[in-house]
């Protein structure tokens, strides 16, 4: 609850604070913001080319307007390509980081539930052998508390 209690608090502070993500949302903005200018370049360009039939008339336009209007698409597919990569990792990391929170609790409560009643025998339903509440080997199966013991396991004896 404390660590769950603590990830709220810090991403409250982040909103608050505004510096949440905008290191790499510049490179959305500019990706989207040189998409659109090679667009509007690009129809410059082809309507500059269109005025004239005359080869030595058009070719200023095509350079002008054609390549530098499919550089600036080239350059704000990259910027808008880092953006996403930027947001995978992060994703990423939080993600590991919540993973191993949970299972930092989990390995906790395991140790508790073994320190609060480390006497307790139980046996899973088809087997043969008497485990301690909490042995590895019963994990994810149903058990049940047994005072018999016979054979007992070689993990948890
Ligand atoms: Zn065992």
């Amino acid at each position: 609850m404390t660590d769950r209690h603590g990830e709220l608090v810090e991403s409250a502070r982040e909103l608050h604070s505004g510096k949440r993500h905008w290191n790499d949302r510049w490179l959305l903005v500019a990706g989207g913001a040189a998409l659109a200018l090679g667009l509007v370049a690009i129809v410059l360009g082809w309507y500059g080319a269109a005025q004239s039939t005359l080869d030595f008339e058009q070719t200023p336009y095509v350079i002008s307007g054609g390549l530098l209007g499919v550089g600036l698409i080239v350059l704000g597919s990259f910027l808008y390509f880092s953006f996403w990569l930027t947001c995978l990792v992060r994703e990423n990391r939080q993600t590991a980081t919540r993973t191993a929170a949970h299972q930092d609790r989990l390995e906790h409560l395991v140790a508790q539930l073994l320190v609060d009643r480390p006497e307790q025998l139980v046996v899973t339903e088809h087997g043969t052998v008497v485990h301690r509440v909490g042995c590895p080997a019963t994990l994810g199966q149903p058990v049940e508390a047994t005072t018999a013991s016979s054979a007992t396991c070689e993990l948890c004896r």
